[in-house]
């Protein structure tokens, strides 16, 4: 049986790098299913799918291959064997994200996609996301939720962007990120919210060690190899 850890939480909470950092030090696998989310938007934007278009949406994503390859960054996002790990990160595709995953039947066509990236790893799988421990992986064997404030998430953000070398403006990301939550949250399919056997970990103040840490010795306390 695969070990699967499940980390959810809102923007800027720190999922990516402490997943990323849990998964390599475990030797687990490492699947970011917001990047599923994300090539699903891109696809959506070059194709002039509407991403209001639940149904054609739902087709595309079924006609779509979203393929994975282990990089030293964590992960690459192949679009039908193309690499597009850099395209699906601008604000653009994180907010159209945010849009085409409102749909229920948008995320049942791609809810086996993220089951069979989790179970074939050889020991152990984390994944990241906004459902992973209530739906995608209600059994998941570690649930953690993930959160902080939106000053901190925003900073953290709006450093990510910078970092990267692309202008950003510390308003516009807050802002930018309290919309996507909200969607997140309310939407009727999936919302964004902590399973009842999570184990919530407020990230502020705390750096990005403290917090893989912790989820590290909670792992421990279940993982047999
Ligand atoms: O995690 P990331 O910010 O890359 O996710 C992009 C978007 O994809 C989120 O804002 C959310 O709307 C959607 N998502 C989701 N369920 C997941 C992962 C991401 O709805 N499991």
């Amino acid at each position: 049986m695969v070990f699967i850890v499940a980390i959810d939480g809102p923007v800027g909470s720190g999922k990516s790098s402490v997943a990323k950092a849990v998964a390599k030090e475990l030797g687990f696998a490492y699947v970011d299913t917001g990047a599923i989310y994300r090539a699903l938007a891109l696809a959506a934007l070059e194709a002039k799918v509407s991403w209001q278009d639940h149904e054609a949406l739902a087709n595309l994503a079924e006609s779509l291959e979203i393929s994975f390859l282990p990089s030293p960054c964590g992960q690459k996002t192949l679009l039908n064997k193309i690499d597009v790990s850099q395209k699906i990160r601008t604000e653009e595709i994180s907010q159209g994200s945010s849009v085409v995953s409102q749909y229920a039947e948008v995320r049942s066509r791609l809810l086996a996609l993220q089951r069979r990236l989790g179970e074939e790893s050889k020991s152990g799988a984390v994944l990241e996301g906004r459902d992973i421990g209530t739906v995608v992986f209600p059994h998941a064997d570690i649930k953690i939720f993930l959160s902080a404030s939106d000053e901190e998430r925003a900073e953290r953000r709006f450093l990510e962007i910078t970092q990267r070398g692309e202008p950003a403006v510390y308003a516009a990301v807050l802002a930018g990120l309290k919309e996507r939550d909200e969607r997140d949250e309310k939407r009727e399919a999936a919302p964004l919210f902590a399973a009842a056997d999570a184990i919530l970990i407020d990230t502020d103040g705390l750096v990005q060690r403290q917090v893989i840490e912790q989820i590290k010795s909670h792992i421990k306390k279940v993982y047999q190899k």
